[in-house]
């Protein structure tokens, strides 16, 4: 057998370890992992000593092209390629009408589903979907059959903003969450209480960013997670809270995790990596829901990803401009950042350079939980078999990260000016190199939709 590719000499990262092997590719999948006399003949070899061979990230928390974001699937997938990640989940919105909608009328979760799969034609990395139920429209539930078998195993409910469901109407999607064995994806933080702080901060004329996070504090994420899981639980429903920011909330997830319930959750990078201080030092530019922590919280997202109650570190990618950003108060300013370029190298620098944490738990974390709590077959590992998506990253380059390098339309970074050890030097998505030192080498179009499986959850906490 001649192999399409054989990457030699690196020090290949699993789940659980670092081996010195070499790493065969062919037609796309992952052929042999082994030493270099049982390597096959190659028509390429690639030279990877000194760099880390790794699955390539997978980002199950994007928003690219559809909704809250101004990056295309071109863009955005192009910064996802740059920063080692290989595939994403994003999300497919039911059309309301409201004041923060983009569109005209109301629209089916299928229709969403299929518009989002039309534009992902121009994706670079592979992507798949979460249907987002935006309305308390009972109808939704006699398309979810449809929706699961277009490959969507995962809805989306936020408690807050216009498009927030009451506990009522959530109650109902969680049974039929259950019912159809997918997973609920929960944005939360209280809606009455964050409207009602941020009125008050508007009167009080608090208008500088850094009085920010007082409009949506820790509590209010917590109370509504609290709600939302005990929900999840009473209905038997696998449920994932996303961008989950701080102690309070992360141990509220903890504790529903002590009696085996089906409880996961992830934080973002930017929560394990900036504090609110950024408020003060980048204004509007660093604003997000939930808002950015206390140090301490940023303490207790290591321990909780190192405990298990958390098990994933997504982006949140989002891609607004500076003049979205930049406008004079706070609350007018467009909420989430943009971080695909940058989410390996950051989150590296801070968890294996700084905090100490090793190589398998980065590769756990950003790779193989996201992949396996969403039922992404043949991603997130390095196992004979599965898709042959890969980063050759080198443990040792020094950069400094600067939004001029943006593959994304953002034109900013929460990063800027950044030092950090650790460079992606090449993405491969089922063989194919995409991104090669900082440059972009694959084909828009070269990604595919993930149709994803009913994800089978084990303990996560053993
Ligand atoms: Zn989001």
């Amino acid at each position: 057998m001649t192999a399409d590719l054989v990457i030699s000499d690196g020090t290949v990262v699993t789940p659980e370890r670092l081996l010195e092997a070499d790493l065969a590719v062919d037609d796309g999948v992952i052929a042999a992992v082994g030493d270099a006399e049982t390597m096959p003949d190659a028509e390429e070899v690639v030279d990877a000593s000194g760099q880390l061979v790794m699955p390539g990230v997978v980002d199950p928390h994007v928003h690219i092209d559809g909704y809250l974001s101004n990056d295309t699937y071109e863009t955005g997938t192009s910064a996802a390629a740059l920063g080692g990640v290989t595939s994403c989940v994003n999300f497919a919105w039911e059309a309301w009408i409201g004041d923060l909608s983009v569109w005209e009328e109301e629209g089916t979760l299928l229709e969403a589903v299929e518009r989002q799969k039309r534009k992902g034609e121009e994706s670079l990395i592979d992507f798949g979907l979460h249907g987002v139920i935006t309305r308390e429209d009972p109808a939704v539930f006699d398309e979810l059959e449809a929706v699961i078998r277009e490959g969507v195993t995962s809805i989306k409910m936020f408690t807050a903003y216009e498009i927030g469901l009451s506990n009522g109407f959530m109650d109902r999607v969680f049974e039929e969450i259950a019912e159809h064995d997918i997973v609920a994806v929960l944005h939360t933080e209280d809606a009455s209480v964050c409207n009602h702080l941020t009125e008050r901060l508007k009167t009080e004329g608090a208008n500088h960013p850094s009085e920010y996070p007082r409009a949506r504090p820790d509590y209010t994420e917590a109370m509504a997670a609290e709600d939302a899981v005990r929900m999840a639980q009473e209905a038997g429903a696998k449920y994932y809270g996303i961008h989950t920011t701080c102690k309070k909330a992360a141990d509220v997830l903890d504790d529903f995790q002590a009696d085996g319930s089906e409880v996961r959750g992830e934080t973002c990078t930017h929560y394990a990596t900036l504090d609110e201080s950024a408020y003060d030092e980048q204004g509007t530019l660093a604003i997000q829901a939930p808002p950015l922590r206390t140090p301490a919280d940023r303490d207790a997202m290591f321990e909780h990803l190192h405990d298990g109650a958390l098990s994933v570190v997504s982006t949140d990618h989002v891609a607004f401009e500076r003049a979205d950003k930049e406008v004079e108060h706070w609350w007018d300013s467009s909420f989430g950042v943009n971080s695909l370029q940058t989410t390996l190298p950051v989150f590296h620098d801070e968890a294996v350079n700084d905090r100490g944490f090793s190589y398998p738990f980065l590769v756990r974390v950003m790779s193989t939980n996201p992949a396996r709590t969403f039922g992404l077959p043949g991603k997130g590992t390095l196992e004979p078999g599965t898709d042959a998506d890969i980063v050759l990253f080198d443990p040792d380059e020094e950069y400094t990260i600067s939004a001029a390098d943006n593959a994304s339309i953002a034109d900013y970074s929460i990063y800027e000016g950044r030092d950090v050890t650790g460079q992606v030097k090449k993405t491969f998505v089922r063989g194919e190199l995409i991104a090669d030192d900082g440059e972009i080498v694959g084909d828009p179009g070269h990604g595919e939709f993930i149709h994803r499986d009913r994800p089978d959850w084990e303990p996560n906490r053993q």
